[in-house]
């Protein structure tokens, strides 16, 4: 199975292979900057199993909980924040908005749940979770 995405104006591009490790509601603030929402919907995959196939994504580093590194890849042109690489866990949180086809149809879980603004809404039946599950 192939997955592939894009910026909105098109000049980044990327894909991936196989099915992702998770799909999560993040309400974490730094979401709430990047996407103007309440939530990021991320689609977790393996750093290894994600290629750019096209334009060369510009980079947002910052510094996660972990107090490790977190990068967001975003297009230089349209500005578009197309995934976040979370090394120290060896992921891409890819946006599930960018994605042309496999969309996912829901979330496994809602992480960050603390931070949320007091105007989001959480779906029903999943976990939801403070911050992270904790096994990860
Ligand atoms: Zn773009
Ligand atoms: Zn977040």
């Amino acid at each position: 199975m192939t997955t592939t995405g894009k910026c909105a104006c098109g000049a980044i591009q990327f894909q991936f292979e196989g099915e992702p490790i998770n799909n999560a509601f993040c309400y974490c603030t730094e979401c709430q900057k990047h996407t103007g929402s309440d939530k990021w919907f991320g689609i977790w995959v393996a750093i290894d199993k994600l290629a750019f196939t096209q334009g060369e994504p510009a980079v947002f580093e910052r510094l996660g909980d972990s107090g490790q590194p977190v990068n967001h890849l975003f297009c230089p042109k349209c500005a578009t924040t197309l995934c976040v690489e979370v090394p120290v866990v060896n992921i891409y949180s890819v946006s599930a908005t960018v994605l042309d086809n496999n969309q996912p149809s829901s979330p496994n879980m809602v992480i960050y749940a603390a931070s949320a603004p007091s105007w989001a809404t959480f779906p029903e039946n999943v976990p939801v979770y403070e911050k992270l599950p904790p096994d990860l």
